[in-house]
């Protein structure tokens, strides 16, 4: 899952490393604190290198 902002560069993402909830945790503070618009956007489940 990945969240981004219209307004403003932010963006969470699960692909950093952060779990799902702590993506939308931050995008509501986000939110909160400049009153910008959070989109949210799913990622295609990880590609699997296999070796
Ligand atoms: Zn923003």
């Amino acid at each position: 899952m990945c969240k981004y902002c219209l307004e403003c560069d932010w963006r969470a993402s699960t692909a950093d490393g952060y779990t799902e909830a702590e993506v939308s945790k931050k995008a509501i503070e986000h939110f909160v604190e400049t009153g910008h618009t959070v989109d949210s956007l799913r990622l295609p489940p990880p590609v699997i290198i296999e070796n």
